[in-house]
């Protein structure tokens, strides 16, 4: 099975347990208990970042390519390590650094990872990370509202890992405006029609685009360019 439909699979496993946590407990009130789940969201999706340890080294010309002001404001609670992915990537830290990997076969490329950088910046600078958290919860606060124990599942299942996607999908396009924003139109798109010979192709993902995480590069690239 591939990893994004396990990914997905997991996503909907995790609502279940959280919904099935406020409902049990929250049946009609925003309580102490709703307060708990919104803790525990956090949690876990902190969690995460703690369970992988950075093994590469840190690039060393990274004051260079990002600006002085957002280096300032930013860089300095984040670490960048060269990661074997082909894409880059953020985790995210409580306690900080956050650590942004940039994929090792582009660092001596200084465009690409001046694009990579400013679009994991941009998940930092917009702070996607407790955006999504606050979305999500409000979407489980409103399917709660409306439906009852029995509809949940079918819905948990589906819809809520669909819309959370979606919500990823904008902080997506986001970055990207941002990477455009701070390095060029060229840049961005060189670097995702690199990616794009490397994706994944995936069918189902042609009729349900927000069955994973991230849009597709195509969507990416289209929306750059308009
Ligand atoms: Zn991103």
């Amino acid at each position: 099975m591939s990893n994004y439909i396990l990914n997905y699979l997991s996503q909907s496993i995790q609502n279940i347990l959280y919904l099935l946590l406020f409902y049990t407990f929250n049946q009609y009130f925003i309580n102490i208990y709703s307060i708990l789940l919104v803790t525990l969201l956090y949690v876990i999706n902190t969690k995460i970042s703690f369970n992988i340890k950075p093994k590469n080294k840190n690039i060393p010309h990274l004051e260079k390519i990002a600006n002085k002001e957002l280096f300032d404001k930013n860089i300095q609670q984040t670490k960048v390590y060269t990661s074997k992915k082909y894409y880059g990537e953020i985790i995210y830290n409580k306690s900080k650094p956050n650590i942004i990997y940039i994929p090792e076969n582009v660092v001596s490329k200084y465009n690409q990872s001046k694009v990579i950088l400013y679009h994991e910046l941009a998940h930092i600078v917009y702070n996607h990370k407790n955006k999504y958290i606050i979305y999500k919860y409000l979407i489980l606060l409103v399917f709660m509202f409306l439906l009852t124990i029995s509809t949940y599942m079918l819905i948990l299942l589906i819809i809520i890992p669909l819309l959370s996607n979606y919500i990823k999908h904008q902080f997506e396009y986001q970055s990207d405006k941002f990477a455009v924003e701070n390095t060029s139109i060229n840049a961005v798109s060189k670097r995702l029609r690199t990616n794009q010979k490397l994706e994944p192709q995936l069918t189902l993902k042609k009729y349900i685009p927000y069955i994973t995480p991230h849009p597709s590069i195509q969507k990416r690239l289209d929306k750059i360019h308009f």
